[in-house]
């Protein structure tokens, strides 16, 4: 987006929530499981968190790289306020650090030597630029909005305070007093399922063991009142095995409930996974159809222009209620957050007249 902001003579690193000083001069950071030990001048595994002066600090607060308007459609969250578009903001450094990264210019960058020439924008620019652009709401997106989530929660409050949504796309892998921060202020929280098993991850992700992921969704569902929707990249050969797409599908009705929409997408190769083909068009297919098979209402796929299964159809009289092209949705068979013809419930979550 073209808004330019002045940048400030003097740069002031903003001190960090979430952290214990720790034996030997160190510092721990505890926004994360990581929880890593960071030296005086050194940055943690996300190199977005540093220590100065004995504090930790977020290197990157009020420090957008990407600054875009977005489709909500496309973060993907379906059900949540359709055919509105979200003030989509990123920062250098991630705490997940896919090895298939899409992104992996800003996620896998360090904050230290990149964000100094980066303009910033306060929580009240945000909004400003928001309402200037006819946009509905926020989106943290492009790496893990856990490594600032200082400045992730004071746009969030700010925005809401706005009347305007939020929306947390995440892996997940924070802290519960992290999460907890957060989750006051986010409406719609997005969940990377990255895999079926933590071997899984550990092969997509920098992520060892993913149990604090999955309660974090479970969490921003049950105790935050968040909107979850659910996505797995599927990477040929590393988790679209039947007996992997089963026991995706299984976790998030059984976690989530069967109404909460589980996103296939189409794995295009990238970054340290170049070397891998893209997902078939029929793997996508076959989970789309295992998800069905677990119970799951609103199973898509992602990633592929103009196939039928981004378009939503309602589980109570199978009429086609959501067309979604590119990127516009059309919603005329919805009627109140309900199907117009039979009155099932759709889960949606659409703003109040
Ligand atoms: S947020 Fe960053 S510095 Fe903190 S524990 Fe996680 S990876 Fe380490």
């Amino acid at each position: 987006m073209s808004d330019s902001v002045a940048q400030p003579a003097v740069r002031v690193l903003a001190q960090a929530l979430f952290w214990e000083e720790a034996a030997g001069g160190k510092v721990r950071c505890t926004l994360c499981p990581h929880l890593c030990l960071v030296g005086e001048n050194e940055e943690g595994l996300c190199r977005a968190r540093g220590v100065r002066n004995g504090c930790m600090v977020g290197l990157t607060y009020a420090r957008p790289v990407t600054i875009i308007s977005d489709e909500i459609e496309k973060k993907p969250l379906f059900h949540f306020h359709p055919g509105t578009r979200a003030l989509s903001l990123g920062c250098y450094g991630c705490n997940v650090l896919c090895t298939g990264c899409q992104n992996w210019q800003i996620s896998h960058a360090s904050a230290r030597t990149e964000t100094s020439r980066l303009p910033e924008l306060t929580p009240a620019q945000a909004v400003a630029m928001a309402r200037k652009h006819k946009l509905s709401g926020v989106a943290f997106t492009y790496n893990d909005p856990a490594v600032w989530i200082e400045y992730v929660h004071d746009v969030c409050a700010a925005f809401k305070e706005a009347g305007l949504y939020t929306a947390f796309i995440t892996a997940g892998y924070l802290t519960e007093p992290a999460l907890d921060y957060v989750g006051e202020v986010v409406d719609a929280f997005k969940f990377d399922l990255k895999g079926a098993t933590a071997e899984q991850w550990a092969r997509l992700t920098k992520v060892k063991d993913p149990t604090p992921a999955y309660e974090s969704a479970v969490r921003a569902k049950e105790r935050h009142g968040c909107h979850v929707e659910v996505v797995s990249n599927i990477v040929p050969g590393l988790n679209d095995d039947e007996a992997s797409l089963q026991a995706m599908a299984r976790w998030v009705r059984e976690h989530l409930g069967p109404g909460t929409p589980w996103h296939v997408t189409r794995f295009m190769p990238d970054f340290e996974l170049s070397y891998l083909p893209p997902t078939s068009i029929k793997t996508l297919e076959r989970a789309v159809r295992i998800g069905k098979d677990a119970g799951l209402r609103f199973v898509y796929v992602g990633n592929v222009q103009g196939h039928a299964a981004r378009h939503t159809v309602c589980p109570g009289c199978g009429r086609t209620v959501m067309r979604r092209g590119e990127p516009k949705v059309e919603c005329s068979g919805v009627e109140r957050g309900l199907c117009a013809a039979c009155g099932e419930d759709l889960g949606l979550v659409e703003a109040e007249d």
